[in-house]
């Protein structure tokens, strides 16, 4: 099975892990002051904390930036759950603001009426809104922002897909247009940890604040410890153990010094993808920016609906592992006991019926993914095969 993402894990990154684990440190300590260190320097922002993973760095994102119970949260649905969870565990409400058929992001015009109504009292304005670069592509974060700076909104990026994109020329996570931002480092995404996620801000404050929470709300300084004793520490409020360890910190730089090339592999098999699909009737692929690059998470492809489940079952048989990227969130069952049904989010549940994303991983050959293009269009033309001596059935009729 060619799956539709996978790690890629060399001899330097499995030294890296070695090395750690020969060493005095494993949890938390001078590798991910390193990882972090190099993290900043990448994104270009002057915090970058790490945490055991983005959902992780989602929940001290929102909570640090004061996101509590009786608050709401708007996102995207289409995206992963965690984005929304996030707001769950701070006890805020969620809601979410329907995408562009365009680029599967969300929608900024519908965002401009969605505020618009909370200004008039028909929803309650959000505390924070996470818009989430889809497949790795940036939303438009200017125009979001200057929304949200007119209410008084924190904006979280939620950038899982999108380390390594660029915005305006200018990395994802420099936080140029949001509050913060959170990385995941889960193996199918651009970079792994095995487990792991990053927050970069730019505000002092908000650093400290997910410093102490992802470590059980502890603060040791040394005024503290001078009073006391070498041994103290001192809990102000309810933190978490969300720590990334070293062993992952050492994966992490591995990866990192690998990044660069791992964006222009996923970039050359983007560019062979769209040349060798642009002829295939009733497949389009997402538009993207030229104001932006992606990071190339996912390549995802949209087909017609009817045919959808027809074309993934054809693949997966094939040994071609697709997979849908995502289930509207507001469907799961979950959101569906807080209020939500299908029918909220009519453009979101129009995508979510007719994507596919296709296998995009560094290590992917040409020669797979030939094989990948050769059976996608195996596939389609049994359909259009089908469809046509139909259509000539219903003629005879
Ligand atoms: C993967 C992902 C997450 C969660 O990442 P973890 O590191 O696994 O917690 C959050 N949001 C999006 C959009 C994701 O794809």
């Amino acid at each position: 099975m060619i799956p539709y993402g996978r790690q890629h894990i060399g001899e330097a990154d499995i030294a890296a892990v070695v090395a750690v684990l020969r060493s005095d440190w494993l949890t938390q300590g001078p590798t991910v002051e390193h990882f972090e260190a190099a993290m900043a320097e990448r994104l270009q922002v002057k915090h970058a904390v790490a945490v055991s993973s983005a959902t992780a760095g989602l929940h001290i994102a929102m909570q640090a930036l004061g996101v509590r119970e009786g608050d709401c949260v708007w996102t995207s649905p289409i995206t992963f759950l965690a984005s929304a969870n996030a707001a769950r565990y701070c006890g805020a409400d969620v809601d979410f603001v329907d995408i562009d058929m365009r680029t599967a992001n969300m929608s900024v015009r519908e965002l401009a009426t969605r505020l618009e109504n909370a200004t008039h009292g028909r929803v309650p304005m959000p505390r924070a809104i996470v818009p989430v670069h889809y497949a790795g592509q940036p939303c438009e974060m200017a125009a979001i922002r200057a929304l949200c700076a007119r209410y008084g909104i924190a904006v979280i990026e939620d950038a899982a897909h999108a380390i390594g994109a660029t915005y305006l020329n200018e990395p994802v996570g420099n936080c140029r247009f949001s509050d913060a931002t959170v990385f995941s480092f889960h193996p199918v995404k651009g970079m792994t940890t095995a487990e792991g996620g990053l927050v970069t801000t730019n505000d002092d404050a908000v650093a400290e604040k997910l410093r102490r929470l992802r470590s059980h709300g502890v603060v040791r300084t040394d005024g503290l410890t001078q009073r006391e004793g070498p041994w103290f520490y001192a809990q102000h409020e309810l933190g978490y153990n969300y720590r990334m360890s070293d062993v992952h910190a050492a994966l992490g730089l591995s990866q990192l010094a690998q990044l660069n090339d791992f964006l222009a592999r996923r970039q050359a098999l983007v560019a062979r993808y769209l040349d060798k699909l642009a002829d295939i009737h009733g497949l389009h692929p997402l538009t993207q920016h030229p104001t932006s690059e992606s990071a190339w998470h996912l390549f995802a492809v949209q087909v017609p609906p009817e045919h959808r489940r027809t074309i993934f079952e054809g693949l997966r048989a094939r040994g071609i592992g697709v997979q849908v990227h995502y289930i509207p969130v507001h469907t799961q069952p979950y959101y569906e006991d807080l209020g939500f049904g299908w029918g909220d989010f009519p453009l979101a549940e129009d995508y979510y019926r007719r994507t596919i994303s296709l296998p995009l991983y560094p290590d992917l050959t040409d020669d797979e993914q030939d094989i990948v293009i050769a059976t996608l269009i195996e596939v389609m033309d049994a359909i259009s095969v089908d469809a046509a001596s139909g259509n000539e059935a219903t003629a005879d009729v």
